[in-house]
């Protein structure tokens, strides 16, 4: 097979691996942990293990890393099923669980016990921790180290059978207590926990670390590049420990690459967690959330996320990205893609006192300046309009170019109109705005030469529609959020939602499905909102300004 030059090291290894015969095929994998919703992290470990077998032809299991049923369930296991399909990857096969080889893993547990390389230990977890030694100290050995097979197997067994309360006993591996790696110091591969797990139930009443459990369900799987993010280098010779001491069928490769952090976001679950059960957050799939249900809320695509995973590249350090650079992903795609639409968040009404208060005029407009193919759309023009409050100035320079009072603004794919006169209330607030049409300026410049300095958008009073718009920005307004000692709930931003209650739509949004993206012109990429947009009540959600508004702030 012919390949395009590798764009990262682990192209790279591969290409090296298929092209020597080491490998025949690639098999990688996604093993998330089912205790919370997938986020851009998430996203990038996806991108690139999908990424990998769909360049060099192989396979990509998705499999649930399920060996901690306290925190697991089954409502993250539909939501990752969910998420991984909406950013348009397919797994090879069915969907793999660690807790289908409950039975494999022990059977192997067992195998190390009958070899002498693991030992039933009574430590409870603090006299555990004191053995264990420090960075610079060894750790000092068990004295339960020296049990011998027939009794670790008999207390196995029981430990299996429920004999024993939480706590009371664990699995550990034989292998070094002075080692300076400290996961090779006898780490743990069974705990005792009585609770019900989401997929097994109440079959098993002790259950393998993930560090047990991991590199023996790749090679299960025959997964030939276990890919996985920095912070597990340090576990690989464990991994590869393991595998050297068990009959496994297949003998899987652990490479590392650096975490995803893009700035002003914080990817832990369990920070993610606190931002939900605080109600910091409307949910897991808030639109500020970082996670993938989030962004597709917030009206991110998956095509748009995953050209940023390209886009940042695959290394090995882990560095912290500009989130700048997906919502540059986000706007270019929407660009190019999202029909265009006028949405007025604040109205002010203008009354056109030359136009028939009975006519209905039927403009059209393109839905996308440079893609016909994407067709029209009907833009009814009517005596009684809406433009937007900050789009009007008694007075003003000539920096404003917009409507002024006694002067001209073109109204998008429409008129130009000039304003006459005003309508406060008692507080001397502007009310209404009269104004009234320049004759033939559907696309002409009007007859008498005075052109219109600027271009506004407006939505017809009576035939549009209201709208509640969520205005939603960055969660935090820290670059960094959680860096060090920082408490991420002390730098939300203020401002990451301001729901609008009473804008106008034109009437071609007031038929969008949920989901659907626009382009609001002069406002900003929205999407129909995908659980509350209804076409009685319209919900939209600002995806992303038109411009970055924060760049000039850094
Ligand atoms: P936990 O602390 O719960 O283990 P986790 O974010 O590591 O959190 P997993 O479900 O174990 O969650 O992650 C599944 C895979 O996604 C892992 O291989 C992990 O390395 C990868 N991953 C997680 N976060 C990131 C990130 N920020 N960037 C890139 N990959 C990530
Ligand atoms: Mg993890």
């Amino acid at each position: 097979m012919e390949h395009s030059p590798a764009s990262n090291f682990l192209e790279t290894v591969i290409a090296e691996d298929l092209a020597s015969g080491k490998v025949s095929e690639v098999v990688t994998r996604f093993p998330p942990e089912p205790n919370g919703y997938l986020h851009i992290g998430h996203a990038k470990a996806i991108s690139v293990n999908f990424g990998l077998a769909e360049r060099f032809g192989g396979r990509c299991n998705l499999r649930f890393d399920d060996t901690n049923p306290e925190k697991e369930s089954q409502e993250f296991i539909d939501s990752i099923l969910e998420d991984v399909r909406w950013l348009g990857y397919d797994w090879a096969g069915e969907v793999r669980f660690a807790s289908t080889y409950f039975q494999q893993l022990y059977d192997w547990a067992v195998v190390l016990v009958e070899q002498g390389d693991a030992y039933v230990c009574d430590l409870n977890a603090e006299q555990a921790r004191e053995y264990r030694g420090t960075l610079t100290e060894p750790g000092r050995n068990s004295p339960f180290r020296e049990r011998s097979v027939e009794e670790n197997l008999d207390l196995l067994a029981r430990m299996k059978a429920g004999e024993f309360a939480e706590g009371e006993k664990v699995l550990r591996a034989r292998i070094d207590m002075a080692s300076p790696n400290m996961n090779m110091r006898d780490p743990i591969l069974y705990r005792i926990r009585k609770v019900a797990h989401h997929q097994t139930g109440t079959d098993w009443v002790i259950y393998p670390t993930y560090d047990f459990a991991h590199g023996q369900e790749d090679a299960i799987e025959g997964v030939t590049h276990s890919v996985c993010t920095l912070e597990f280098e340090d576990h690989r010779p464990l991994y590869d420990w393991f595998i050297s001491h068990l009959p496994v069928p297949a003998t899987p490769r652990q490479f590392e690459f650096g975490r995803l952090n893009p700035s002003y976001t914080i990817t832990s679950k369990r920070k993610l967690k606190q931002l939900v059960d605080d109600g910091t957050v409307n949910g897991w799939d808030d639109p500020r959330m970082p996670t993938v249900s989030g962004m597709r809320r917030r009206g991110f695509t998956p095509a748009a996320v995953r050209k940023f995973c390209d886009m940042i590249g695959t290394t090995r350090s882990d560095g912290v990205v500009d989130v700048a650079m997906l919502e540059f992903a986000i706007r270019e795609d929407l660009n190019d893609n999202a029909p265009r639409g006028m949405c007025v968040l604040n109205p002010l009404k203008v009354v056109l006192t030359d136009y028939p208060a009975d006519q209905l005029e039927q403009l059209v407009a393109p839905s996308h300046p440079s893609r016909p193919e994407l067709g029209e759309r009907q833009l009814p023009f009517s005596r009684e309009l809406f433009i937007d409050e900050d789009d009007f100035r008694e007075e003003a320079n000539k920096k404003f170019k917009r409507l002024v009072l006694g002067k001209r603004v073109r109204l998008r794919n429409a008129y130009v109109i000039e304003a006459d006169s005003v309508v406060k209330d008692e507080q001397g607030r502007v009310v209404e705005v009269h104004a009234h049409t320049i004759p033939d300026t559907i696309g002409n410049d009007p007859a008498d030469g005075i052109k219109p300095k600027g271009v506004i958008q407006w939505v017809s009073a009576t035939a549009g529609r209201q709208a509640t718009v969520r205005l939603y920005d960055r969660l935090f307004n820290d670059p960094a959020p959680d860096k060090g000692d920082k408490n991420f709930m002390e730098h939300i931003n203020p401002e990451s939602l301001r729901e609008v209650i009473g804008a106008w739509i034109e009437p071609s949004l007031a038929a969008a499905l949920p989901e659907q993206h626009f382009q609001f012109e002069r406002e900003g990429y929205f999407v129909a909102d995908r659980f509350d947009h209804t076409g009685e009540a319209p919900v939209f959600n600002r995806t992303i300004g038109l411009r970055d508004s924060w760049s000039d702030q850094a």
